[in-house]
């Protein structure tokens, strides 16, 4: 069976929260209101869409200043080892996203990640204006709140018959992490699986995803080795 890691992209796969980071730096207005909102979304009061077009409201930012601001924030120096090894084992990485396409897409290229499949919310900027776009809302298994539900993206890799390990940190994996096979949790997302009895296995890094997932590749080895019949 084919494994298919659904990682995270801010504050996972990113050292840190693009989207919110651009949030805080560019939005006008009245900031208590803001964190109010995103208190909510964090106590499930409020769905990541309507949070999302309403920080999109508050932004005043052109493309080129938002796609400068997010050059500068680094990726975990182990995640593209980690994707090449999967790729060497037959497995699939996939970047889901509830941050915005824009970024995701041009931090992945730099690291030479382009051709990685990723889905994440969309962006049009029209002068100072981001308009959000939703492309995944509609997907079979969405939640029906998220911009980019990971919920659906745990069932299509279902659908394909893949095992499915979640790779995140925050809020924007919840919908997943009771669905997927395996989790691997930090920060955020390893204290809300706790709190709900949902196993998570914690990590820091993609260089500790990698050496959880070679332990793994070696466990199924030794297993289907040990389950096929004398002399096969
Ligand atoms: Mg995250
Ligand atoms: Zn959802």
């Amino acid at each position: 069976m084919r494994t298919t890691w659904l990682c995270d992209f801010d504050g996972t796969i990113a050292r840190t929260d693009v989207g919110a980071a651009l949030v805080e730096r560019y939005a006008r207005g009245d900031r208590a209101r803001r964190r109010a909102l995103a208190e909510a979304w964090r106590a499930g009061r409020l769905g990541s869409r309507a949070l999302i077009v309403a920080e999109c409201a508050a932004v005043r930012v052109s493309h080129d200043e938002a796609l400068a601001f997010a050059r500068g924030v680094e990726l975990d120096p182990g995640f593209a080892a980690f994707a090449a090894a999967a790729a060497g084992r037959g497995e699939r990485v996939e970047v889901v996203s509830d941050g915005f396409d824009f970024y995701v897409r041009e931090l992945l290229e730099r690291a030479g990640l382009g051709p990685l499949p990723r889905s994440a919310n969309r962006v049009r900027f029209a002068g100072d204006r981001m308009i959000p776009g939703f492309p995944t809302r509609a997907l079979a298994g969405a939640c029906g709140r998220c911009g980019n539900c990971k919920a659906a993206h745990v069932a299509r890799a279902r659908a394909r018959g893949d095992r499915v390990v979640l790779v995140g940190d925050g809020c924007s994996d919840r919908c997943a992490a009771p669905l997927a096979d395996q989790v691997l949790a930090k920060g955020a997302l390893l204290r809300w699986c706790r709190e709900r009895g949902i196993a998570a296995q914690p990590f820091d890094g993609f260089a500790d995803v990698e050496r959880i997932a070679r332990a793994r590749a070696g466990a199924v080895h030794h297993a289907d080795t040990a389950a096929a019949p004398a002399g096969s």
